[in-house]
């Protein structure tokens, strides 16, 4: 064995071993038809099973040898603590990967910090009573299109190389820097979609009850969906501004806004799902150190789409100027700490669904 590997990569090394020799679990999920076809595990194939893993549970509530029994095996938490711990060493730049460790602060003050920013370059530009003033709905009179688009232009630019160098270092880690086919790509696409391996087995996730459940895949499907739908409605507005020359506000039954309020309320719904099913959960299948980083996430997206729901329902008040900058400091807050948050997680998996539909295709996994 490595004797420079982490505790966490010894741990997963341990279990993957015992499970290899059992095989109780095989039908559960992607996890061990993709450890069979291993005999000896090495830091990118732990790192690749573990992003494999869904956290469902269902190995821990099968499992024979779970605690107390002496060998000790909980999976999802073993698997969980791995990947906290990969998010940390895929980070880049290196010198941000503690914003991992203290995901909750670091969160909270960046999207302070954000808020407050918004709220004085609002006055600053214009003065102390544009917060409070009616605008119509007029966003564009507290802060010219421009100068909003060239600030998140530039932020997102820094997220996409700051996620692709990340996902490049995890990529090569467990694959070896090989290359992945369409039809692999397209698989991953539709696994990603339809959160295959989140039926846990059959009945869904376990929680503290040990009887499986759809709640947990339903409300990531709210969360992903509600996702891709309000980030569906920020490039239709792109599209209407530049292609079209329709500036926003648009009226409530305009395609953007639809996109938006359909999205807003998944994302309202789906992250507080989440979060109660969190609390509800048996602690011992997670990684409890890093249940904040979770708990950080959720908590940005449904104040993303709280504030962005209250500014299309008030954007004809006063309240407007304020609104606005809550949402914009949030939203900028969300963006900030994409890569190094818990968003990371769905890229990585998708990267682990990638080489397991090319490993199944070549014959090597049989399921
Ligand atoms: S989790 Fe337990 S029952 Fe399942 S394969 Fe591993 S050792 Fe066997
Ligand atoms: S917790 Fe669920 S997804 Fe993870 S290894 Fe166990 S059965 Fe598979």
């Amino acid at each position: 064995m490595n004797q420079t590997r982490s505790a966490a990569l010894q741990e997963a090394d341990r279990l993957m071993t015992v499970c290899n020799a059992c095989r109780y679990c095989e039908g559960l999920c992607a996890v061990f038809p993709a450890m069979e076809m291993r005999r000896f595990f090495g830091d990118g194939d732990l790192n690749y099973l573990a992003h494999l893993c869904h956290q469902c549970g269902a190995c821990y509530t099968d499992c024979q040898y779970s605690p107390p029994h002496a060998f000790n095996v909980n999976v999802p938490a073993a698997l969980a603590k791995l990947r906290n711990e990969s998010y940390e060493a895929y980070a880049w730049p290196k010198s941000l990967s503690g914003a991992f460790e203290r995901n909750g602060v670091v969160v909270a003050v960046v999207s302070a910090l954000s808020v407050a920013a918004f709220v004085i370059g609002f006055v600053a530009f214009e003065n102390p009573a544009v917060l409070w003033d009616r605008h119509a709905g007029s966003f564009y009179a507290l802060m010219p299109h421009n100068a909003m688009a060239a600030l998140f232009t530039a932020v997102t630019l820094y997220v996409i190389v700051a996620l692709t160098m990340s996902l490049r270092a995890f990529w090569r880690d467990i694959n070896g820097g090989s290359r992945v086919g369409l039809e692999a790509i397209g698989r991953a696409t539709a696994d990603t979609a339809h959160l295959t391996y989140l039926h846990g087995g059959g009945g869904g996730c376990t929680s503290e009850d040990e009887k499986p459940s759809p709640a947990r895949r339903i409300y990531h499907h709210l969360t992903f969906y509600g996702f891709l739908l309000c980030f569906a409605a920020t490039c239709v507005g792109t599209l209407y501004h530049y292609v079209f020359g329709w500036p926003a506000p648009y009226p409530p039954y305009s395609f953007p806004v639809v996109l938006g309020i359909i999205g807003g309320i998944g994302l309202l719904v789906g992250p507080a799902g989440l979060f109660v099913l969190a609390r509800q959960r048996d602690p011992i299948l997670t990684d409890r150190p890093h249940r904040g980083m979770d708990t950080a996430f959720l908590l940005m997206l449904f104040l993303t789409s709280l504030t962005g729901l209250l500014l299309l329902i008030l954007r004809d008040t006063g309240v407007m100027g304020i609104l606005l900058a809550l949402h914009l400091g949030v939203v900028l807050g969300l963006f900030l700490s994409l890569p190094y948050g818990k968003f990371v997680h769905g890229l990585y998996r998708f990267l682990a669904l990638a080489k397991y539909a090319r490993e199944k295709k070549s014959g090597a996994i049989v399921e």
